[in-house]
């Protein structure tokens, strides 16, 4: 057995988190797409069956109230935000993150008031969330400016209505600094939306804590909830009561049922929801939380810190010198969970590992990305993967 090897056996023998695993239905591929679509707990199909033979089959539409279907978004919402730093009654789950983005930016940017002209969007976003924001800007008549999130303490002022940053960089895994980006847009006046797609689940983020205003993310990828399971969206207690949607549904009304004409908003993070919620996919979510039972985020930073400084350390023993570079930072303060390594010929690579079990993913042009979910990647994963990756680079 190699140094690595045997190093990475006693890392897996001190980790706190090890015994998760078994949560989850994994085989002997090394998976390390969980940035993309998390793992399936291993509870969800019984669970998923009883909602669709009982509670659909035998109660109908008895289910609504006596399964809790209609309040489900905002229960499960309560169930996800102490995972992100929430407190209880600020977030709702529904429809997808690029859907969320839009509400949220429209919302900032109304709340914001007339005076204000312009939106602030993370220049290296997610290209979903600077559609919508392109889109947002337009109907709401204000100019939208893309600008690297470093810059955006001096490029925020007062005439910005809206800062729209991704927490973590889905290409290069890079950490931005939420707390202090929050404060600088705070301290000109302008509301902040962050995207949590490659946070949440990932590491603590805080919104309560940094007093973020809106925020929005995926339940797909760290928090295990399945394919297209919908995303959450976050509205902070203090503005609640000026949150105005721009697709007000009748799921969102203060009466859901008096069938008034007139649209009454709801209280509190309700207001976000907009029709009638997908229950077999917000239920399957629901379920797929309890894998975080007795979990606590801190030990699953610590724990994907470790794994991705030890995977760093795997690639430099086993991948030639000079053949991969890494994008991701080696601050830990700067670092999400996944490394992204660049390499010329990163696609032919990447279908190279998943022929030997190693499954990352490829991003155009030239981006390896390998994605560490603490819940289940082991130390042994992480010397793997390096160990195949540099076979096939050598
Ligand atoms: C994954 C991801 C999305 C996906 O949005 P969908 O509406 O679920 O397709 C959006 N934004 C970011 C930053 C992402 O990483």
């Amino acid at each position: 057995m190699s140094e690595l090897m045997s190093a990475a056996a006693e890392l897996d023998a001190a980790d706190p988190l090890a015994a998760v695993r078994s949560r989850f239905v994994l085989d002997d591929v090394v998976y390390l797409d969980g940035n993309s679509l998390g793992a399936l707990p291993a509870h969800v199909p019984g669970r998923i069956e009883d909602v669709v033979r009982r509670q659909w089959g035998e109660l109908r539409i008895r289910s609504w109230q006596e399964s809790g279907w209609w309040t489900a978004p905002e229960r499960i919402g309560d169930r996800i935000a102490p995972l992100v730093g929430a407190g209880p009654g600020q977030i709702v789950v529904g429809d997808s993150t690029s859907v969320n983005v839009f509400k949220a930016l429209v919302a900032a940017v109304r709340m914001a008031g007339e005076g204000r002209d312009e939106i602030l969007v993370d220049a290296t976003t997610f290209p979903t969330d600077g559609y919508l924001a392109g889109s947002a800007a337009r109907l709401t008549g204000r100019t939208l400016r893309p600008v690297p999130p470093a810059e955006v303490p001096s490029a925020v002022g007062e005439r910005t209505a809206a800062v729209l940053l991704n927490h973590v960089d889905y290409r290069t895994g890079r950490l931005h600094d939420l707390p202090a980006l929050t404060a600088a847009a705070r301290a000109a006046g302008a509301y902040t939306v962050w995207d949590l797609c490659h946070s949440a689940g990932a590491l603590p983020v805080g919104l309560d804590e940094h007093g973020v205003d809106l925020a929005v993310g995926c339940t797909y990828k760290y928090l295990n909830g399945g394919p297209g399971s919908p995303a959450f969206l976050y509205v902070r207690r203090e503005v609640q009561d000026r949150f105005d949607s721009p697709l007000p549904g009748w799921n969102s009304h203060a009466e859901p049922f008096g069938m008034a004409s007139a649209y009454t908003p709801a209280a509190g993070a309700v207001r976000g929801r907009v029709g009638t919620p997908d229950i077999l996919s917000l239920l399957a979510l629901e379920a797929a939380l309890d894998v975080w039972d007795g979990v606590p985020v801190a030990a699953v930073r610590a724990k994907s810190l470790a794994l991705t400084d030890f995977f760093l350390r795997c690639v430099e023993a086993y991948v030639p010198a000079g053949r991969v570079e890494s994008l991701t930072p080696v601050a830990h303060a700067e670092r999400g969970s996944q490394v992204a390594l660049r390499c010329p010929d990163a696609g032919e690579v990447m279908e190279r590992l998943v022929a030997q079990g190693v499954v990352g993913d490829f991003r155009a042009p030239d981006v390896l990305r390998f994605g560490f979910t603490p819940l289940y990647t082991s130390f042994a994963d992480a010397e793997r993967a390096a160990r195949v990756l540099g076979g096939t680079l050598s």
